[in-house]
C-alpha cells in the first residue's frame, strides 16, 4: 500500500524550462534544490540535462550527490549555500561549484580548494545571503583574479512586477558588477517575467519549471492520486474523525485515503478542500490526520480505487490559495512516502 502516486511530467517540465528560456537571450540554467521542489532532482535533472540544460543550482552540497550521478560529469552544479565547514570534501568529490556568500566562505574555499570553480553572491538588499558592499569591495580584485564562473543576487519581490525593489535591487546589482567582465545572474522565474533588463546573462528558474506562480501559465507538471484504503456508510447524525467536527447531514458514503498531513496534505485543507474523481467534486471531510483523510463520496455512482487531490480540476496553486500559502510550500511538502512515476 502506498500512500500517494505522484505522477510527473518530464515533458511538461522540459516544455515549462524551453518557453522561460525563450523569454530571454540569457542562458537558462535550472534550480533544482529541494528535491527539484519535491519532484525528484535525479529524474527531473536527468531530463533537463538532455534537453541541454548546462548549469544547475541546488541549495546545499549535500543535494549535489544524487543531481551529480543523475546528470553526468559535464553540467555545472552550483550550491546556493555556499562553501559550509563541512563541505569541503563533497565540493572537491563532485566537482561543485559552491556560490559563496561571504568572506569567511570565500577564505575557506581559496584555503581548502584553491583554483577550484566558485561563484558569489552579492547582497541587494534581501539582507538574507550574500557579500554586503563594503565586504564586497574589500575582496573585489581578489576574486576577479581567480575567475569567478558567475556573480549573482536575489530579488526579494520579484513576483511582484510594481513592487519598486525590484528597481532598487537590479541598479545596486548594476552598481556592484560594474565594468566586470564576468558571467552575471539575477532572475529566478518571477525576475524572468519582469523582462530582460533582469536576464543579464544567466537565468535561473525554479517554480516556473512546475508551472506554478508566478508562471501559472506554464503547464502542470504533477497529478497526486491518494489511494481509497476503506469505504463506509453513515447514517444522518454521525460524525467523523477527530474531535467529531463533521457530522453527516444525510446518509453519506465515506472513503478513507491513504495520506495526511505527514505527507504534506496541510491540515488546514480540511475544510472547503476538494478531492476529485475524473472531474466529480468530492469534499474532504472531518480533520485531516497524519496519514488519513477522509471525504464524502455520496455523489459517486460507483466507489473510486484513488482519488486526485493535484490534478486537471485542483492546480497546486489552488491548493496554496486555499491553504494560505504558496506553491512553492505544497510542491516541497509532497511526501517522501508518495511512489514518484514520471511519464
Ligand atoms: N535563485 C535563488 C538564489 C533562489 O533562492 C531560488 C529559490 O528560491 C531560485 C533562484 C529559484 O526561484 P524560483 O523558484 O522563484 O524560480
Amino acid at each position: 500500500m502506498t500512500t500517494g502516486i505522484l505522477t510527473i511530467d518530464l515533458d511538461a517540465i522540459i516544455g515549462n524550462w524551453r518557453k522561460l528560456a525563450a523569454m530571454s537571450r540569457a542562458e537558462a540554467g535550472a534550480v533544482l534544490k529541494a528535491d527539484a521542489y519535491g519532484t525528484g532532482a535525479a529524474r527531473v535533472g536527468a531530463a533537463l540535462a538532455e534537453a541541454g540544460v548546462r548549469k544547475f543550482f541546488v541549495a546545499v552540497a549535500e543535494e549535489g550527490v544524487a543531481l551529480r550521478e543523475a546528470v553526468g560529469p559535464a553540467p555545472e552544479i552550483f550550491v546556493l549555500s555556499g562553501h559550509g565547514t563541512t563541505d569541503t570534501a563533497l565540493i572537491r568529490q563532485l566537482n561543485l561549484t559552491p556560490v559563496l556568500n561571504s568572506p569567511q566562505q570565500l577564505r575557506r574555499q581559496f584555503d581548502a580548494l584553491p583554483g577550484r570553480p566558485f561563484a558569489i553572491q552579492l547582497d541587494t538588499g534581501m539582507n538574507r545571503l550574500g557579500f554586503e558592499w563594503e565586504d564586497w569591495a574589500a575582496v573585489t580584485d581578489e576574486v576577479l583574479g581567480a575567475g569567478p564562473r558567475l556573480i549573482m543576487s536575489h530579488l526579494a519581490c520579484a513576483d511582484e512586477p510594481d513592487h519598486p525593489m525590484n528597481a532598487y535591487q537590479l541598479d545596486l546589482f548594476k552598481q556592484m558588477t560594474e565594468g566586470m567582465r564576468v558571467s552575471r545572474s539575477l532572475a529566478a522565474t518571477g525576475g524572468i517575467l519582469l523582462g530582460p533588463d533582469y536576464h543579464f546573462d544567466l537565468v535561473r528558474p525554479g517554480i516556473g519549471l512546475h508551472g506554478a506562480a508566478p508562471y501559472a501559465q506554464g503547464a502542470q507538471a504533477l497529478q497526486l492520486d491518494l489511494p481509497v484504503i476503506q469505504t463506509r456508510d453513515l447514517i444522518e447524525g454521525e460524525v467523523v474523525g477527530y474531535g467529531n467536527t463533521w457530522q453527516a447531514r444525510r446518509p453519506t458514503r465515506v472513503a478513507t485515503l491513504a495520506a495526511g498531513y505527514a505527507d504534506g496534505v496541510l491540515r488546514v485543507l480540511g475544510a472547503g478542500t476538494n478531492v476529485y474523481s475524473g472531474d466529480i467534486a468530492c469534499p474532504i471531510i472531518g480533520r485531516i490526520s497524519m496519514d488519513l483523510i477522509t471525504v464524502d463520496i455520496t455523489d459517486l455512482d460507483a466507489d473510486p480505487e484513488v482519488l486526485t487531490l493535484i490534478g486537471p480540476q485542483q492546480s497546486v496553486d489552488d491548493l496554496a490559495v486555499t491553504a494560505k500559502t504558496i506553491g512553492y510550500e505544497i510542491l516541497t511538502s509532497l511526501s517522501p512516502r508518495y511512489s514518484r512515476q514520471y511519464i
